[in-house]
């Protein structure tokens, strides 16, 4: 077993439920009743049953942090997530100090559930803000408003949760440089300690989508897109919020995001609820994407497997270079031979130097590590390297090559 495999792993839980769809969204999630959040609420439990009876269960290491994402979790009561936090603990190896996160919309936060959620011992509250314009929140389909979000920022950051963390999304067709800048300068002087910043995406089969190919729809060109890219990072950098991964910035490496992190460096996580994904060693594996599939199998005593398949080591050196040039520590190069048996740096050192020329990377004998302007070109760095056979495949003769 490798040491990544060792390490205390992750355990996620996708809540399905928003309380209306946004027309850009391509995540498994729907609106439901208050009857299907509790129908999902006692599908996810015996699902968390079903795993841990699994013979396979034992092999997990202590999972150390717990994640609430989706979807909305905060569309959840506070006696659903308690149900399912008793749960896990009654079922997995979970660290009494596992940190546990959970994503909240700016409408659902409010005195009472900011007390409920740290009386269940939620350490990061990650809040989907998205904007602080209203234009902005009403051409992306939420529900709040700017005044709305300040509010709720406001709220989480008084309310002495060890981490706020607010989502951000930018890209929109027309956003105005100079907006953007004072939307960023805002949401770092609120107090957060942590921010994702996504470029927004158009995913086919969206409204969005449609809107698009129908021509009432134009995407931010390239260059733009760039600039939009480049005040995020500097300003957040400029007040003390440093990206550590492409879309995520921290106030320090203790604020960051400890459950993300196992997804970058390849630590077995656990994904329960529809299609929640799960890595461990070298499989990965996902569940059924529909909600009542999902909880179709549950119910006829199946697990919920959609499909998995068998990472190669030369797929795991691949994925943890693409993974590694988007985040500031970079590419680790010993984790890597560790891991996979692959020897990056030996048949590399020409490419990497020609990226550190370029003022993309910063190279020694342990890592390659981008810098800002090499994280906005992560994917070409990524593809600049070579991935070699593992060492040990080729001190064994291949059949026929004896
Ligand atoms: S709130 Fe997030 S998960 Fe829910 S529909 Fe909107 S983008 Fe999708």
């Amino acid at each position: 077993m490798s040491s990544a495999a060792r390490e205390p792993a992750g355990l996620y839980l996708h809540v399905p439920f928003c309380s209306a769809v946004c027309p850009y969204c391509d995540f498994a999630v729907h609106t439901g009743t208050a009857d299907s959040r509790e129908r999902f609420t006692s599908d996810l439990l015996a699902e968390i049953d079903l795993v841990s009876r699994n013979p396979q269960a034992d092999e997990w290491p202590v999972f150390d942090t717990v994640y609430f994402g989706g979807g909305t979790p905060s569309a959840l009561s506070a006696d659903q997530v308690e149900r399912i936090l008793e749960r896990l603990r009654n079922r997995f190896s979970i660290d009494p100090d596992a940190w546990i996160s959970f994503e909240a919309n700016p409408e659902d936060i409010a005195p009472e559930s900011l007390e409920h959620w740290k009386r269940l011992g939620i350490r990061t509250l990650s809040i989907g803000i998205q904007s602080l314009r209203d234009d902005a929140l009403r051409f992306l389909g939420r529900r709040h408003r700017g005044d709305n979000a300040r509010r709720s920022l406001a709220d989480a950051c008084a309310g002495s949760f060890p981490i706020v963390s607010a989502d951000l999304i930018f890209g929109l067709p027309g956003q105005i440089p100079e907006e953007w800048r004072d939307t960023v300068r805002a949401i770092a002087d609120s107090g957060v300690d942590h921010v994702s910043c996504y470029q927004l995406t158009i995913h086919d089969d969206t409204p969005f989508a449609r809107m698009r190919d129908r021509g009432d729809l134009r995407e931010m060109p390239d260059d733009p897109q760039r600039t939009l890219f480049e005040i995020v990072h500097t300003e957040l950098a400029e007040r003390g919020l440093p990206a550590y991964e492409v879309s995520n910035f921290a106030r320090s490496p203790a604020h960051r995001s400890r459950h993300n992190q196992k997804y970058w460096r390849h630590v077995p996580y656990l994904g329960l609820g529809p299609s929640a994904h799960s890595f461990f060693e070298r499989r990965r594996w996902w569940n059924l994407r529909d909600t009542r599939s999902w909880s179709q199998a549950l119910r006829d005593g199946r697990l919920p497997v959609d499909a998995s398949e068998m990472l190669t080591p030369e797929d795991l050196a691949l994925e943890a270079v693409f993974l590694g040039f988007r985040t500031a520590d970079g590419v680790d190069f010993d984790r890597i031979l560790e891991r996979t048996g692959i020897a990056l740096l030996e048949v590399n050192e020409t490419a990497l130097h020609d990226l550190q020329r370029r003022g993309w990377i910063h190279v020694d004998s342990a890592t390659a590590r981008p810098t800002v302007a090499g994280m906005a070109v992560a994917d070409t760095l990524a593809r600049a390297i070579d991935i070699p056979a593992p060492a040990s495949d080729r001190q064994t003769p291949r059949r026929g090559e004896g």
